[in-house]
């Protein structure tokens, strides 16, 4: 008898203690909870891709990413103030999205069916293209022109995956960020950087030596990049929500138009 109320209390506080760390799990697994319980999103920005993500004079987060993550932040916590911005770069952003160092990423992160296997999107906000810069005065006039040259990529970009492979002959150099890149096309040390159409632009309205060609070969849909997962069901779903009315009441095309984006 004894033994069977030892063996049934034993049972019970194994049943108990799944059921607690289910239940655990459950709330910790909701990144939409979470982030309403700290009140506060915390998005992984850019610094350095005038207009999307940058920093202004008066050292605030600036540009189209940046105002879309103060809507998204007023749409799930009633607030625009309640963000906080983690600067990323093109070569880091995965993996300060998996290290929990940010809720999502608002990084002119395009979407590709290869990213999509290890981060989930929401829907586009965004599109652009991939583009050539090239200082005035230079011979290569598109793309093809780079054969046998030398361009610059930006490190875990979409361009360094295409570039790699499309061009015969091509040699393709790698920097973190797009000053350093910008920096090296100025001083000969390639003839190109190919990029999205939307970012070159920025830097040729900052720098009238450098030209953007006009022709554009790819499609970028930019979209808010999150961990893929359960845990991210309910903050996408949100997200979404947000996007969309802000699309159709006119309000992200105002945002864009301030920033000079078309
Ligand atoms: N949109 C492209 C990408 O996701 C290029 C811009 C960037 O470096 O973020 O890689």
């Amino acid at each position: 008898m004894v033994k069977k109320i030892i063996s049934l209390l034993l049972l019970m506080m194994i049943v108990c203690t799944g059921c607690g760390k289910k239940q655990k799990e459950e709330q910790l697994a909701n990144d939409l909870e979470n982030i309403i319980k700290k009140d506060q999103i915390v998005v992984g920005i850019k610094t350095d891709t005038y207009p999307f993500g940058y920093i202004d004079e008066k050292g605030h987060y600036a540009g189209y990413d940046a105002s879309l993550a103060r809507i998204i932040a007023r749409g799930i916590l009633g607030s625009d103030k309640k963000v906080k911005f983690v600067p990323v770069t093109s070569s880091d952003r995965m993996m300060k999205l998996y290290s929990e160092e940010v809720d999502m990423l608002i990084a002119t992160m395009s979407i590709t069916s290869k990213r999509q296997e290890i981060i989930d999107f929401s829907n586009p906000y965004h599109i652009a293209g991939q583009a050539v810069l090239v200082k005035k005065g230079s011979s290569v006039k598109s793309i093809r022109d780079l054969s046998g040259k030398t361009a610059i990529i930006i490190f875990g970009s979409t361009s360094e995956q295409s570039l790699r492979t499309a061009i015969p002959n091509l040699k393709v150099i790698g920097y973190k960020t797009y000053p350093e890149a910008l920096n090296a096309l100025k001083t000969d040390k390639a003839d190109a950087i190919v990029s999205d159409d939307t970012i070159l632009l920025g830097m040729q309205l900052k720098d009238d030596s450098v030209v953007l060609l006009p022709k554009r070969y790819t499609k970028e849909p930019y979209a808010v990049a999150f961990r893929k997962g359960i845990e991210s069901r309910d903050l996408i779903r949100a997200v979404n929500n947000v996007i969309d009315i802000e699309t159709r009441n006119g309000q992200l095309k105002q945002i864009k138009s301030t920033f000079g984006i078309k």
